[in-house]
């Protein structure tokens, strides 16, 4: 019995479950990867995002070959043109695969046999903690799930920050009222470890260089690319931004891009770190009294909660979710998020930083992205298409419920109870964006008034009774009282003509 383990792009375990399985059968097999030029110019990806991909892809085949597996790496124009090639030359009796984490690649998992007349086994997906712990195995469909009570049954499950009486450790399940500090100037956090290229490295980056559908540049690519540079990132920040995480989780800063912010999540999410062991690290250095409490349920939240809930919330919501358009938004995307070119510091600040490297932080992706986004009334659909091409960490199964679920809303409030909308205020309060603007924060219409606060006003007007009608929201249409008809009217016309004037992205 011959038999293809066929290894994801973005599976690169250390111990993949197809071939432990392989292994365990000791059958005679070979280890398939494909570089598909069709998948990787679906849209115009950002070049470090395709760097990354295909570097550690093509490290990863080095490390298998080294262990004595053999590797068939095939770089082909389509996935069924790879697979054909593949099929043609080694003739194997059966394909074993691991469930892919985005729909379409499951759909196609999900074909292939009958496709190529050859059995094909998927096996269940490791990569997230979901599969030994569903929380809600059975949704409802329309009723709203709290990531709060989900995130507490997988700290239970994994005891993870829990003591002897099944409780959380620290008094607490949550200290987000500790993690909310704007960066102050005396405070400079310490830059990431980044990584030199090699020649495998290299020769990707020539490869994506001359790529003519990209975005952004193969410039200065300093990321991991194997599993031990992996463990090295996360070991830095365990050992020098954990301590601070949490204070200033929600800070933003126009000197510093990165602030006390991980940078693991590209690296997990194609498998050259897996979610438990960042868990359990965290955790270790709370006990060893390394990190306080705050910092250190603060993140592992994101992981065990956020990155899960999200992850099961694609699941549940596919494939309705990528057309899912709640505010019936119809814009296309402005032209200065693809090229940073606005008298807009914040946006300018987020969208220069991020053609640059392909990061932003979550409250810049929330609170300035995806907040500027639903004010305008942008299509859900393009912002999630421009989330996949810029940042180095995108993926289907975790852009389309953060960006079309959380940030923008359009999911009937399956993601998050109440759209994360934000004046100027908000922005002030969290960075220094505003000091060096060419808006006035404090102004809601007139020729300097920020452009968040008249799409903010207008927003509420437009929508008052639905917003009205959200019990999270209430607070928000209050100020409205503040408001006369006058104001009103003014706020309507200055967003109205500020949306004409913008310039939109043509393709
Ligand atoms: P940290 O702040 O250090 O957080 C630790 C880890 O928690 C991350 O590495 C990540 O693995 C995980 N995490 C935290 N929040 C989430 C979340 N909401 N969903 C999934 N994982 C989470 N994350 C992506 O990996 N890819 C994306 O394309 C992506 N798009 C986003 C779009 C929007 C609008 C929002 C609000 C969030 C998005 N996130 C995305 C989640 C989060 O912003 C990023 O995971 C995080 O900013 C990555 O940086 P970090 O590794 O420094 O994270
Ligand atoms: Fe952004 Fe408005 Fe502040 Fe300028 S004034 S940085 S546009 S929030």
């Amino acid at each position: 019995m011959k038999t293809t383990v066929w290894v994801l792009g973005d599976q690169l375990l250390r111990n993949h479950p197809a071939i432990a399985w392989a292994q365990a059968q000791s059958q005679d097999y070979i280890v398939l990867m494909v570089e598909s030029a069709d998948r990787a110019s679906r849209l115009p990806y950002q070049r470090k995002k395709l760097v990354l991909l295909f570097s550690a892809m093509r490290h990863y085949a080095k490390r298998l070959r080294a262990q004595g597996i053999e590797v068939d790496y095939v770089r082909a124009d389509t996935f069924d043109a790879a697979i054909q090639q593949h099929i043609e030359a080694y003739k194997p009796d059966e394909i074993v695969t691991m469930a892919a984490s985005e729909y379409r690649g499951r759909q196609r998992q999900m074909t292939l046999g009958e496709q190529l007349s050859i059995e094909v086994s998927v096996l269940p997906n490791s990569q997230f903690l979901l599969h030994e712990n569903d929380p809600y195995p059975n949704p409802v469909p329309d009723k709203q799930y709290v990531m709060e009570n989900f995130y507490r049954s997988m700290r239970r499950h994994y005891r993870v920050l829990i003591d002897d009486t099944d409780q959380p450790l620290g008094g607490a399940w949550n200290f987000d009222k500790d993690n909310r500090s704007p960066l102050p100037t005396t405070v400079t956090p310490p830059a990431p470890i980044t990584f030199e290229t090699d020649p495998i490295t290299q020769e990707v980056m020539r490869d994506v260089n001359s790529l003519v559908h990209a975005v952004g540049s193969v410039e200065g690519f300093n990321l991991a690319v194997t599993r031990e540079d992996a463990q090295a990132a996360l070991d830095d920040f365990i050992e020098h931004r954990l301590h601070d995480f949490g204070r200033y989780e929600d800070a933003m800063s126009s000197q510093h891009h990165t602030l006390f912010h991980s940078l693991l999540s590209a690296y997990v999410n194609i498998g050259l770190l897996e979610p438990m062991e960042m868990i359990r690290a965290a955790e270790a250095a709370y006990h060893a009294g390394t990190a306080p409490i705050n910092s250190v349920e603060g993140f592992i939240r994101q992981i065990l909660g956020w990155r899960e809930f999200i992850y099961w919330q694609y699941w549940r919501q596919m494939p309705s979710l990528r057309h899912a358009n709640n505010w019936g938004a119809q814009r296309v995307m402005p032209q200065m998020f693809w090229d940073s070119n606005t008298k807009m510091n914040c946006i300018q600040h987020v969208t220069r930083r991020l053609i640059e490297t392909g990061y932003s932080h979550h409250i810049e992706r929330l609170m300035i992205v995806c907040n500027f986004c639903l004010l305008a009334g942008i299509n859900p659909a393009e912002v999630a298409d421009w989330f996949l091409i810029f940042y180095i960490d995108a993926y289907e199964w975790v852009v389309y419920p953060n960006v079309i679920g959380m940030g923008l809303n359009a999911d009937d409030g399956r993601t998050a109870t109440k759209p994360y909308i934000a004046s100027a205020n908000y922005i002030n309060s969290m960075s220094d964006y505003c000091k060096g603007c060419a808006f006035n924060h404090k102004q809601r219409v007139g020729e300097d008034a920020c452009p968040f606060n008249t799409l903010y006003w207008n927003f509420i007007i437009q929508h008052e009774k639905r917003l009205r009608a959200n019990p999270r929201l209430g607070k928000n249409v209050l100020g409205l009282r503040h408001i006369d008809e006058r104001e009103r009217m003014l706020i309507v016309e200055q967003a109205r003509a500020f949306l004409q004037g913008l310039e939109y992205y043509k393709s």
